[in-house]
């Protein structure tokens, strides 16, 4: 019986020692739930297996929905906490859904159905902080700066990357400073171009995941639209769409998937010798999902925004602009007017300033023209930009305040809250602190009550649309010696689409760079029925 004990103990000893990579360690300790249960292969996502096993000091991953990417990024954080003994870092988006979720539905199956991984941890009930021995895991959002201070670690995953505030993330990096041969895994569905993870993806070597044709034996990849038949025109009547090859166009059949794509490789089309490793891949190669779904969302796209964006972010795994997103460079040259900024001020107009903070304070001031004052002003007025630029500080506010005669001006509230409540206080009825907020409804502004706070909340995503859509719908007119930087702050502000929880589509906008003169543009959009309540008296509320 001790002999039996002695022996097994001898064995497992070996066995570890026989453990020298990721993969290695997977197949022997990582224990799968449904729908692929039993010990972890790379069956159900063959791409993932050199993954597993990548030395890099840094890797990218830019991927479509469901690829195999998070059981990886979990796979290697184990390894590192077992074999290597190093303190990991996990970082989700957010705290809360986001790392709970991810405690729950990630790591507690891995440790309950792994006697192994289960033995390797001493403390586990902390959602934030697992203990295994001396060695601890770190999960944690990107949204708190306070939860990413001050825990050394040597390995680092962020996962789902452009969702995260990417302000926190050179703060979660630094977590690695001073430890030898530290890793980074980033991985993310990707939005936009040539930001966030695209970004990244494109200063790496850019694998893409490359296998033999089983009919013409050539080295092919699975691309849209060249690896797909599309067989229909409608979402609704193509689900005999199939996968085919992209050199000899022969029917390459779903089912037999993990055959031809086991032995695929990951071939770099950037530059093979940088040390930061680039993973690509998209939903044609997933073995769970059928391609027919690619191609419904596909045509759905042509119909809708939302789904057009899903298809190139979750299907294809790109980045994509949705037509109309972002405002044009024509648009912004056409215009221009003749009007020159010190030109005398037009007489009787209301006009209102908008004020957005950054290193500088960035403004535009607006003439507004409309036939009469009444519902939906917004819609109805044009705007007659006199001026826009950056001052250095609050009392060159106040020397556009009186040149310009303004009436109303809304200012962004961060960072410097003191100082923008002080300029309120200065023009008492006159200034007003914005503050963005989720969940207010369309156009509204919703007044502090307290009017000693002057300060409003708006949605975002709405105020943009409206200011934004001036330059497609000509409602804009800017003066001739617009500064440079105008254009380039309008087009940096791109609306990417998603589908809410509830199914809903629903818009945000994202920078693409500096920002700070759209903003300015949205908030002296804000700040035109606010003025025309305070001349009427009445409640902002008809003027909406
Ligand atoms: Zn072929």
């Amino acid at each position: 019986m001790l002999a039996d004990v002695f022996r097994q103990t001898i064995a497992r000893g070996l066995q570890r020692k026989a453990i020298r990579t990721c993969s290695k360690w997977a197949r022997l300790y990582r224990i799968m739930g449904p729908p692929h249960p039993g010990p972890w292969g790379p069956g159900p996502a063959p791409w993932t297996l050199d993954m597993h096993d990548s030395l890099a000091p840094v890797n990218i991953g830019q991927k479509s929905a469901q690829m195999g990417y998070t059981e990886t990024a979990l796979n290697i954080t184990l390894y590192k906490i077992d074999i290597e003994n190093l303190d990991c870092l996990y970082v989700l988006p957010a705290k809360t859904p986001d790392a709970s979720e991810f405690s729950a539905a990630r790591f507690d199956p891995a440790i309950e159905l792994s006697t192994h991984i289960s033995s390797m941890f001493s403390s586990v009930k902390n959602v934030g902080h697992k203990r295994a021995g001396a060695v601890n895991l770190y999960i944690r959002g990107s949204n708190s700066r306070s939860a990413l201070k001050s825990i050394p670690v040597a390995f680092i995953v962020f996962d789902e990357l452009d969702e995260m505030n990417q302000d926190n993330i050179p703060l979660a990096e630094e977590r690695t400073s001073g430890r030898e041969n530290p890793q980074i895994w980033k991985i993310s569905t990707p939005t936009l171009p040539n930001e966030g993870i695209n970004e990244l993806f494109l200063e790496s070597t850019q694998e893409h995941y490359e296998f033999i044709c089983p009919f013409c034996s050539r080295i092919i990849e699975l691309i849209w639209p060249d690896a797909i038949k599309i067989i229909g025109d409608h979402h609704s009547n193509c689900e005999d769409s199939h996968l085919q090859c992209p050199k000899c166009k022969h029917k390459l059949d779903h089912e037999t998937k993990t055959i031809w794509l086991a032995d695929g490789k990951w071939t770099p089309y950037g530059d093979a010798s940088l040390d930061v490793r680039g993973f690509y891949i998209n939903q044609l190669y997933s073995i769970k999902r059928r391609p027919e779904e690619v191609v419904k969302l596909y045509f759905k796209g042509l119909i809708d925004k939302a789904s057009e964006q899903e298809f190139f972010n979750s299907k294809l795994g790109l980045p994509h602009i949705v037509k109309g997103a972002q405002v044009q460079a024509h648009e912004v040259n056409r215009a221009r007017g003749s009007r020159r900024k010190d030109d005398p001020l037009p007489d009787n107009k209301i006009i209102t300033m908008g004020v957005d903070q950054g290193r500088w304070l960035y403004y535009e001031i607006v003439a507004w023209d409309f036939e009469s004052l009444g519902n939906d002003l917004n819609m109805s007025a044009k705007a007659n930009v006199l001026a826009e630029g950056k001052v250095v500080d609050f009392e060159d506010l106040d020397v556009l305040m009186r040149q310009y005669q303004v009436l109303k001006c809304v200012i962004d509230a961060q960072p410097d809250r003191r100082k923008a409540y002080e300029f309120a206080c200065k023009y008492w009825g006159h200034v007003l602190l914005c503050f963005y907020a989720r969940g207010q409804m369309g156009k509204m502004i919703t007044i502090d009550p307290s009017t000693e706070q002057h300060k409003i909340t708006v949605d975002r995503t709405s105020w943009l649309d409206v200011s934004l859509n001036r330059f497609r719908l000509k409602t804009i007119t800017l003066p001739q010696d617009l500064s440079e930087e105008y254009p380039e702050h309008i087009q940096n502000l791109v609306k990417h689409y998603k589908t809410d929880k509830y199914g809903n589509p629903m818009g945000e906008y994202r920078n693409m760079g500096p920002d700070h003169l759209a903003h300015a543009h949205c908030y002296a959009e804000i700040a035109l029925p606010l003025a025309a309540a305070l001349t009427t008296n009445k409640n902002v509320r008809i003027y909406l």
